[in-house]
């Protein structure tokens, strides 16, 4: 796996795909600036060589040139993070941004304009690749975001530098991060699976059955496995058509070794509002007309002895509805076990969507060995997919 380390970027210029997709208020003002500062390590590096970087990215969704979605508008906070005056073409491609890039010395910066400008970029146009890449003497990769799409900046561009190409510091974080967890793993290996729905998750599932001791199922899944095995769970969400699926996991586990822990009590409501009536219930025993939101103080004393027993721990999606303060608190207390085990020297990753948005909004990101930027990148390699993004590198 080549990273910065293996190349010399004294006087060259490193073409690198960032993922400054940052959001924007309505005055163009950047109101999270993490993704700037999580690519910073890769541009500081470079730039300490007595290199030169030329930054890409997109930015939204835009359909061709849109003035709101224009990469100008990050400039001043970029520039303030890397504490260099970032310099700007207005073109990601064409004679501006030749000359720009010609121009660069070492220690200079230079933010091409949005790449989604040009339809080329998510149709994963050669041509248009091959102009990206005449700009760079080396490509890097650290846009861990995008990582799982074939497009010009991400993947296609890498065939145009046989081997001067390699993984930014962010990305090579985040594969040793979940080679960690999947591959070499210390055992016992705990996966936390919540979430709302089986058919979502149900790939990840089956992927990391083959490589966890234990397996926690949380969240709105909980009653899929409920309903298949029997037990009444009033009017919990529940995907009818997965009940076999949810029966054939559970054979395989056993099948397997993997020990599958399901909660055994739920936060019950009357009604889907932060301000409904709760009780504490048997899983397999919802009364009509109430539904499961969050788990029990039962099922989290079980959580909590897995937990702490792990030494490597993967969460991936809620154990209840976190976005409502009554069905949050389990939530909280799994990545309060999480935190607790991590300081006892356990590995943690948190992945993949919505668990990072929980991590965040409940302060515990730095309690965590390493919380993933792309959710559905992170997705889609615990789901045993070789990235496109990646594989471009490696290959
Ligand atoms: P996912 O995107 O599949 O990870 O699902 C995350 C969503 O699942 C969050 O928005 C939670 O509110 C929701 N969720 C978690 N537990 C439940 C539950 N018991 N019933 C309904 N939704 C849930």
């Amino acid at each position: 796996m080549k990273t910065l380390n293996d190349f010399d970027f004294k006087n060259k210029k490193a073409i690198i795909r960032v993922d400054f997709n940052v959001p924007l208020d309505e005055n163009f003002n950047v109101t999270d600036a993490t993704r700037i500062e999580a690519a910073k390590p890769t541009i500081d590096a470079i730039l300490a060589q007595g290199g030169s970087v030329i930054l890409m990215s997109h930015l939204g969704r835009p359909k061709g040139v849109e003035e709101k979605y224009s990469l100008k508008h990050i400039l001043k906070t970029a520039s303030e993070i890397l504490g260099v005056e970032v310099k700007f073409a207005s073109n990601c491609i064409g004679e501006e941004a030749q000359t720009a890039a010609k121009d660069l010395k070492p220690g200079e910066v230079l933010l091409l304009e949005n790449l989604r400008f040009h339809n080329e970029e998510e149709a994963g146009d050669v041509n248009f690749a091959k102009e990206l890449a005449s700009l760079g003497d080396i490509y890097v990769n650290d846009a861990f975001g995008t990582a799982h799409r074939a497009h010009a900046s991400t993947t296609i561009i890498a065939q145009f530098f046989p081997t001067e190409k390699c993984f930014g510091t962010l990305l090579a974080k985040e594969i040793e991060s979940l080679n960690k967890v999947l591959k070499n793993s210390e055992k016992p290996v705990t996966a936390v699976l919540g979430g709302s729905k089986v058919s979502s998750k149900i790939t990840v599932i089956e992927n990391i059955l083959d490589k966890v001791d234990h397996m926690i199922i949380g969240g709105g899944m909980t009653f899929t496995f409920i309903k298949a095995q029997g037990g009444k769970i009033g009017e919990s969400i529940c995907e009818d058509d997965k009940q076999e699926l949810a029966l054939e996991i559970l054979r395989l586990a056993k099948e397997k070794g993997v020990q599958i822990h399901i909660p055994v009590d739920v936060v019950a409501a009357d009604d889907f509002s932060n301000t409904a009536n709760t009780q504490i219930v048997d899983v397999t025993a919802i009364p009509d007309g109430w539904q499961g939101l969050d788990a029990g103080p039962k099922s989290l004393e079980n959580f909590k002895k897995v937990i702490l027993d792990s030494k490597t721990i993967l969460w991936n999606g809620p154990l209840g509805v976190f976005e409502m303060e009554t069905f949050s608190k389990g939530t909280i207390a799994l990545g309060d076990f999480i935190a607790e085990s991590t300081q006892n020297g356990a590995f943690s990753l948190v992945g993949g969507g919505d668990s990072v948005a929980a991590v965040k909004q409940f302060g515990l990101e730095d309690k965590m060995s390493y919380v993933s930027t792309g959710g559905g990148a992170m997705l889609e390699m615990l789901e045993g997919k070789i990235l496109p993004g990646i594989a471009a590198i490696l290959d």
